[in-house]
């Protein structure tokens, strides 16, 4: 996974890279609109992270112009403006997301994690992991082809634990993705419906998928890629 990072300030461009390499994405860095736009051109990225006040030209043009060029790579623009209005014309100019400065790292992370899940060439219809094989258009799932019977939201859980196999997914990107809210949720409501979640899809099995990780949520690990 390839990520262009189109951002001027020195400090906020080495802060974004370490982290992004550290999450194991290969990172580009332009520190103008003008080259950032030459690179997204020049090289096929997942995703573009653009801030708005750039110079040369501003985040809103490059983005303008990759749209006009038929470049349909997800962005995620970055700013410290924070207006409905400015929100509305990056949505409108053709962004996926946005994050308004200054931001946790982890919330960045949460976010491009949730645009590349977005994006409609990574949008596999079924998913698989070991046994366990997802069927995202009929909204079912089986193992070992016994069907699981999930609720709805049992479902959109599992799907965002298969989809970040291998990754650590915390309480609040659960919050976030399976009840799209913020992340002062109560994450006791989490536990809940990961306990639920888990006697369906790992108590009649042998081999459990879903691990806890103490103190920060959860993973879905594959029978090849388990750590012992
Ligand atoms: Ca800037």
């Amino acid at each position: 996974m390839r990520i262009l990072v189109i951002e001027d300030e020195k400090k906020t461009a080495a802060f974004l890279a370490k982290g992004l390499r550290e999450a194991g994405f290969a990172v580009d860095l332009a520190r103008d609109g003008e080259t950032g736009l030459e690179q997204a051109r020049a090289t096929k990225f997942d995703l573009l992270i653009v801030d708005i006040m750039l110079p040369h030209k501003d985040g809103w043009e490059v983005v303008a112009e990759l749209r006009g060029d038929g470049v349909r790579t997800p962005i995620l623009f970055l700013t410290a403006r924070d207006s409905v209005r400015d929100r509305v014309k990056g949505l409108e100019l053709g962004a996926d997301d946005y994050l308004v400065k200054p931001f946790a790292f982890s919330e960045l992370l949460a976010r491009v994690r949730s645009v590349l899940r977005r994006a409609p060439q990574r949008q596999a219809e079924r998913l698989r992991i070991d046994d366990l094989e997802i069927d995202m258009r009929r909204h079912k799932a089986t193992r070992s082809g016994t069907p699981l019977n999930l609720t709805p939201k049992e479902f959109l859980l599992l799907a965002h634990l298969v989809r970040s196999a291998g990754e650590v997914v915390s309480r609040a990107e659960i919050a976030e993705q399976v009840w799209d809210i913020g992340f002062k949720t109560d994450t006791n409501v989490v536990d809940v419906v990961v306990r639920r979640l888990r006697a369906k899809v790992d108590d009649p099995f042998k081999t459990k998928l879903i691990h806890t990780i103490r103190g920060v949520g959860y993973i879905l690990i594959a029978r090849e890629n388990r750590i012992t």
